[in-house]
């Protein structure tokens, strides 16, 4: 029997980990995390997916309850902005496709739609409500999407079914906070220290912690939350981390926090919008933004990457303190080793684009009591894992690849690099499908790693890559379905945009 795990770290990954394990097992497995006062946690990793609700139900919790308390908002989906040429922006909205006669709304675009105006706009509803910064919720609390409303339960990513149509933007130290207590409340026992080292066996496997104020910590199983430190799966188990930079050259950020000057103006998604040596963020939060450029310091250096942010995010505004983060991108060869689970950055991290590094949690968490250990610590179980948690990061790796090969922009070396860089084999394959036709599901990345193939589409046709014709068999069929299913989301678009509150009028009735 396994009873009695070790956490080391106290930022998103280990709380999240603390209080997703404290709901599923109850005091049948007893929970410690450490942290370190002195020790900072990142910081920043405020948007989500929209699976994270999968999470926020699973412990029972209701938007009202830990919304107000961590400052959090909307976020139907992430604008970008400059990728394919100055002043161009698409969104990639939480929305699937719609369907007329076995074909998705994009590709009858293709055949149908006005190329005068995005496609975003034509196959989706969703960015009506992002440009009109509108609520996903009425003001009686009701979503605009019917069928979703209900609470989840206990349900994991693996049962999602529906494209819930929103995630969050959050403060990432205000949810610590808060998970800190409902950790507590619920049994986890928390000690403020320092791990100064390990204990381990004559085979290796960890047997403790050491902390400086409070002795040993024992237990089964620990799991390394100690951020892009990886103190246990690293630097004590001695793993293998495999860098990504070959592909995603992006190593450092800067970030700003910054007071929104008009707190109505609240847009509820994400920016990304393409830098000179990288792109910068936007996430609005329910009291300020968080902002930060995320860049390869082989094209800059941090003071320009802050003067490029502080003048496109905070003009005036040098008394804001800034933050500068190098970044570990990749992925430990196997998470799981030994005793020893690594979640959060310790894990892997691939970059920020796309809002996947809170998802990883999520998924790591669900895997692991999917696969949880008993006293056999049977390696099938730990390869499962390792598996999962490899193929999910691999896929996210190689869609965000295809952010950057299949950007427009060219017009600084960065960029120009950025288009000719070497990608992941499975991506050159899928790009050259993507020259004659827009991917299926056959056709885009296979394992989980969170994006479905209208992400992949909607990646393809809002950086303006445009497969050389439509599907021939559109040709042959009548369009007057795939006429009425464009009619369907102006219309509904329409309605909607006139029925809904504001994101922060609605967020104002609960805050
Ligand atoms: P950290 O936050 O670094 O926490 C590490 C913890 O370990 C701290 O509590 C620290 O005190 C503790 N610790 C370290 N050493 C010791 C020790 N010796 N003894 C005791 N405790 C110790 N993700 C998203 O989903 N969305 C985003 O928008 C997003 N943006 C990001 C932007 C950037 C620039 C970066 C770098 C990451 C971003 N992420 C994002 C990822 C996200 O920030 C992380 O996945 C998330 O915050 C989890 O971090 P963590 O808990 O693994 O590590």
């Amino acid at each position: 029997m396994i009873s009695t795990v070790v956490i080391v770290g106290g930022g998103t990954a280990g709380w999240m980990t603390a209080t997703y394990l404290k709901a599923a097992f109850g005091d049948r497995v007893g929970v410690t995390l450490v942290e370190s006062a002195r020790v900072p946690s990142i910081g920043v990793g405020e948007a989500t997916f929209s699976t994270v609700r999968h999470f926020f139900d699973y412990l029972g919790l209701d938007e009202t309850e830990w919304m107000p308390r961590c400052s959090a908002s909307y976020k139907l989906g992430i604008r970008f902005e400059g990728w394919r040429a100055p002043g161009h922006h698409f969104y990639h909205p939480f929305e699937r496709l719609p369907v007329a006669d076995g074909f998705n709304l994009a590709e009858w675009w293709l055949r149908l739609g006005d190329p005068a105006e995005g496609f975003d706009r034509q196959c989706y509803i969703t960015p009506w409500l992002c440009e009109a910064r509108r609520s996903p919720r009425a003001l009686d609390g009701s979503l605009f999407a019917s069928g979703l409303d209900g609470p989840l339960g206990r349900s994991t990513l693996a049962e999602q079914r529906d494209q819930f149509p929103y995630a969050y933007h959050f403060d990432a130290d205000l949810l610590a906070v808060f998970l800190a207590e409902y950790g507590r409340d619920r049994g986890v026992r928390h000690v403020r220290d320092d791990v100064v080292g390990a204990g381990q066996d004559e085979r290796g496997w960890l047997t403790c912690v050491r902390t400086r104020e409070h002795g040993e910590l024992t237990g089964d199983l620990f799991i390394d939350c100690t951020g892009f430190r990886g103190l246990l799966i690293n630097k004590t188990l001695g793993e293998t981390f495999t860098s990504f930079q070959d592909v995603l050259p992006n190593n450092r950020a800067v970030s700003l926090r910054v007071p929104r000057r008009d707190p109505e103006r609240m847009n509820p998604y994400t920016t990304a919008t393409a830098a000179d040596a990288g792109w910068i963020w936007n996430i609005p939060l329910f009291e300020r933004d968080g902002t930060g450029y995320v860049y390869s310091d082989a094209h800059c250096t941090p003071d320009e990457a802050e003067r490029a942010l502080r003048d496109l995010v905070a003009p005036g505004r040098d008394d804001l303190e800034a933050n500068h983060i190098a970044i570990r991108v990749g992925r430990n060869e196997r998470s799981w080793v030994r005793n020893c689970v690594a979640i959060g950055l310790s894990s892997a991290f691939v970059e920020p684009l796309e809002s996947t590094g809170i998802f990883f949690i999520q998924h790591g968490i669900e895997q692991l009591i999917k696969y949880f250990p008993d006293a056999r610590w049977d390696p099938v179980a730990r390869d499962r894992y390792n598996d999962a948690v490899a193929h999910a990061v691999d896929g996210v790796k190689e869609f965000l690849c295809l952010h950057y090969r299949a950007a427009g922009r060219d017009d600084t070396p960065y960029w120009k690099e950025a288009g000719t860089r070497p990608v992941p084999d499975g991506l050159a394959e899928r790009l050259t499908v993507a020259r004659s036709m827009l991917l299926d599901e056959n056709a885009v990345y296979p394992r989980y790693h969170g994006f479905e193939t209208y992400s992949w589409n909607t990646m393809l046709l809002g950086l303006g890559q445009i497969p050389a014709a439509p599907r021939a068999a559109l040709a042959h069929l009548d369009p007057a379905r795939a006429h009425a299913e464009f009619a369907r989301v102006r219309e509904t678009a329409r309605r909607l945009v006139a029925a809904l509150p504001s994101c922060h009028e609605y967020l104002a009735t609960i805050n």
